[in-house]
């Protein structure tokens, strides 16, 4: 997608060989623009499924999940990452070991917001090691659902994640493939499949 490969090229941060800072426009201060066009992109890439719901994690997920259900006419539903006071035992749950932060939060939904009959799409921020998609995975089929497919903005191709949900599976469609942040530069896996 050229527009999200534009704003990390000129707005993503490399912090490592493996950590792209993108800040400005995703994670902390978000662009509407790109986000909506997110949303019409992801309901392209899944043109041939039918959905009735959209499952993300808190807090960097919220938007594109939004503007995909927005686009689809379903409802999105957050996990939250911290079980709320007002949340009953009503709820199901996964753990998650985190890339960013290395620690396991147990993601939390409630049972009111999912059942048997849902066609699920996942979307989440970043694909690392497949570990937050995992999570929610197994919340939808705690449920009986069924998991449609899983979008992802920005996947880091060098890490294991894609391999990780194809292997279990899942159709994965990711909006920008990162073949690489070597040398604090981002190139992304279709302008080196000829290198
Ligand atoms: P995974 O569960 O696939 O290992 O990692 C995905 C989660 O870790 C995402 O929800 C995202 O919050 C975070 N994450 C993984 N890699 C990066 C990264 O390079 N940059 C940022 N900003 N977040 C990342």
């Amino acid at each position: 997608m050229k527009m999200l490969k534009d704003e990390i090229l000129s707005k993503g941060i490399v912090l490592s060989e493996g950590v792209l800072k993108v800040d400005s426009f995703l994670n902390h201060q978000i662009n509407p623009v790109l986000s909506l066009e997110m949303g019409k992109e992801f309901v392209s890439r899944f043109d041939q499924t039918s959905f009735t719901k959209v499952l993300t994690i808190e807090s960097s997920g919220i938007a594109p999940a939004f503007t995909t259900a927005l686009e689809l006419g379903v409802e999105l539903v957050f996990a939250r990452k911290k079980k709320s006071l007002t949340m009953s035992d009503h709820v199901y749950t996964a753990d998650v070991y985190s890339f960013t932060k290395q620690e396991t939060n147990t993601i939390t939904v409630s049972k009111d917001f999912i059942n048997e009959s849902d066609q699920v799409l996942i979307i989440d921020d970043f694909l690392a090691n497949g570990q937050a998609a995992l999570g929610l995975a197994k919340i939808v089929e705690q449920a009986g659902a069924k998991v449609s497919g899983i979008g992802i903005v920005i996947e880091k191709s060098f890490q294991p994640g894609r391999q990780v949900l194809l292997d279990a599976g899942y159709n994965v469609e990711s909006l920008a493939r990162i073949h690489s942040l070597k040398n604090n530069q981002v190139r992304f896996v279709d302008e080196t499949v000829l290198v």
